[in-house]
């Protein structure tokens, strides 16, 4: 699994950060940071809900 941020989309709700902060972090330039683009395979759910909890879909995922 890989995950992308679109940063143009990110306003920084921060909602991905607190489901996994190990993965996403968002700085206080309000934008998000994928820390670890390909996720650890205990961390694949957590991302998934972060990328389908995002309220502006600036998260994707790809194979
Ligand atoms: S949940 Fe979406 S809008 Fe909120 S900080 Fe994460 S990427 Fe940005």
């Amino acid at each position: 699994m890989r995950v992308t941020a679109d940063l143009e989309r990110c306003v920084g709700s921060g909602a991905c950060e607190a489901l996994v902060p190990e993965v996403f972090e968002v700085g206080d330039d309000g934008v998000v940071t994928v820390l670890r683009p390909e996720p650890a395979p205990e961390e694949e759910s957590d991302v998934r809900e972060a990328v389908a909890q995002c309220p502006t879909r600036a998260l994707a995922l790809a194979d």
